[in-house]
């Protein structure tokens, strides 16, 4: 199009038309996927689709409905090896709110697989605040974005109870790294408000990089971190520094 056909369009398109035509196409381009990406879990290759509110593009795999950081988890036990040195026929795995995804994964990796939740449908129904299981049970325990739901220091005390000596505890949670401290506000009280805060109805806090001194008050210690990077962010659509933490006691 000409300069001269450009002004004439503007002299004839009322300007607050032109500005939602504008604002129409721009929203419209916002929510178009990136590029093809690769799941790990599996292995469908192609568009995946955007997910949750606000909405994140490449987020969600149309095939297995893996999202960022299942993926950036299964990854992590797969090449980094966590988990490796738990015995896969003798020791006890418990996988707290289990995401379908990777619990047909973990069902077959392990015999001694358990998954538990208070709410949703579980093998067991626990408590994480006060879990009923006897302590040393467990060599292995995955809790992925569910800390940031429950009292997170007694949570951790009583995963420290239940694992073993040599045991550990893969976690994720929703965390801003440039925060030192954990953000908590007890005036927020509903659910638009937990929204607005802390980025999900029933989340009751919003990590800072403290996280690990918060389990470590529960008696947890940090052992390794595993953050997505280059080139896996690009292929396997994870989200740009997300981390998957260890802790042993
Ligand atoms: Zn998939």
């Amino acid at each position: 199009m000409t300069q001269a056909s450009k002004n004439l369009l503007k002299k004839l398109i009322p300007r607050a038309l032109r500005v939602s035509a504008a604002n129409y196409v721009a929203q419209r381009n916002s929510l178009k996927p990136i590029a093809p990406r690769e799941c790990p879990l599996c292995d469908y290759r192609g568009w995946f689709d955007r997910f949750g509110r606000p909405p994140r593009l490449d987020a969600r795999c149309p095939r297995c409905g893996s999202l960022e950081r299942h993926r950036l988890l299964y990854l992590a036990m797969l090449r980094e090896e966590i988990g490796e040195e738990v015995d896969r026929e003798a020791d006890r795995v418990l996988h707290f709110a289990a995401e379908p995804q990777l619990e047909r994964i973990f069902r077959k990796q392990f015999r001694n697989y358990n998954t538990a939740d208070l709410f949703e449908k579980a093998d067991l129904k626990i408590n994480l605040e006060a879990i009923d299981l006897p302590a040393g049970a467990y060599r292995l325990i995955i809790a992925n974005h569910v800390l940031e739901h429950v009292d997170d220091v007694t949570a951790a005390s009583e995963i420290a109870r239940i694992l073993s000596d040599d045991g550990i505890l893969v976690a994720m949670v929703p965390i801003v790294e440039g925060w030192d401290e954990t953000y908590e506000n007890n005036k927020i009280a509903d659910e638009a408000g937990r929204w607005l805060h802390f980025g999900q109805g029933d989340h009751v806090r919003f990590y800072g990089r403290d996280f690990r001194d918060r389990m470590e008050r529960g008696g947890l210690k940090l052992r390794r971190e595993i953050t997505a990077t280059e080139p896996d962010v690009a292929n396997y659509g994870l989200l740009r520094g997300e981390k998957v933490f260890v802790f042993g006691k």
